[in-house]
């Protein structure tokens, strides 16, 4: 099908969001603590709406399951990526998600989350946590019965156009002063580890101490991501990171160039710059997908672009 569903987001107040989604990308959004931008997501906490043309207010869920020859006749209960923009004025609570298997036993059919996170922006001295620094599980536990969250935590200093890969059972966290697009496994299970003993709406967040001992994955390990780039003469394409769950992707373009679109559904988000897709005007803060076997198309401007597909 050669038509472009572009994608309308649903917004999320979160105690750490702010109001960069609207400084900075433009989005009208529904409070000062506006956390998430869910950009392509079908998920029920946050469907997507399709904006334009013949699937015109349609959620991209029930394109999903009346419409699966846009997505290539992928098998799935669920449409399995979840693309977010998120806003953190405040740190996020150090967190980690499960795997499938485990999310399946203990979430009621659940997907676990792999999620990975390209920083779009952040202040100068940001940081950000992945990682932890116990041995073994024992010792895990050891250090958060004791709350030696300083010596458990890895912190790391990070700087705009990173990109990290999260897999399940990481600890992390972003912290204040950071925008990131995070591109992730369709599932909103998250295990909170620690809170910086914060209190919403008067209380303590719900901590999932045990869960988490469950899934963290000790010692740590880093995950290496791809880097691997292609030239031409207008365009750049660099792998970021290719895992079972998704292949994600930064395209700088700089005048026009021909793409091809095969048989997967590619997610785009617009994430600087303006320019033109097949004639229809993109920029900055546009989210669409590709539907498989859309073919060649065109794109000119000035252009970053983040993509991915599984
Ligand atoms: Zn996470």
């Amino acid at each position: 099908m050669r038509e472009i569903l572009f994608m309308e987001p649903v917004f999320k107040t979160m105690i750490w969001g702010g109001n960069k989604l609207m400084t900075d990308f433009g989005y009208e959004i529904p409070s000062e603590n506006t956390g998430e931008c869910w950009a392509i997501s079908a998920h029920k906490n946050g469907d997507c709406i399709v904006k334009n043309g013949t699937y015109g207010g349609k959620h991209l869920s029930e394109l999903w399951q009346q419409h699966r020859e846009l997505f290539g006749n992928l098998k799935g209960e669920t449409f399995p990526l979840l693309i977010k923009i998120i806003d953190a004025k405040a740190d996020l609570s150090i967190q980690v998600h499960p795997d499938d298997q485990y999310a399946k036993e203990k979430e009621q059919g659940s997907l676990g989350k792999t999620e990975c996170w390209y920083i779009l922006n952040c202040e100068e001295d940001a940081k950000i946590v992945i990682g932890h620094n116990a041995k073994d599980k024992v010792d895990l536990r050891n250090m958060i019965a004791d709350k030696r969250w300083q010596e458990l935590i890895r912190v790391r200093s990070i700087n705009k156009g990173d990109f990290f890969q999260i897999n399940p059972g990481t600890v992390h966290a972003i912290k204040e002063g950071t925008m990131i697009l995070e591109t992730q496994q369709s599932s909103d299970v998250t295990y909170r580890l620690y809170d910086y003993d914060r209190l919403d709406h008067g209380k303590p967040r719900e901590l999932h101490i045990d869960k988490s001992i469950d899934v963290i994955n000790c010692p740590h390990t880093d995950i290496s991501v791809s880097g691997k780039t292609t030239h031409s003469e207008a365009c750049e394409i660099e792998e970021l990171i290719s895992c079972d769950f998704y292949t994600v992707s930064k395209i700088s373009l700089h005048g026009e160039q021909e793409f091809h679109q095969e048989s997967k559904f590619l997610n785009v988000s617009v994430i600087e710059g303006s320019g033109e897709i097949d004639g229809t005007l993109i920029k900055k803060g546009d989210h669409f997908i590709l539907p498989a076997g859309y073919g060649n198309y065109h794109m000119k401007g000035d252009l970053q672009l983040i993509a991915s597909h599984v």
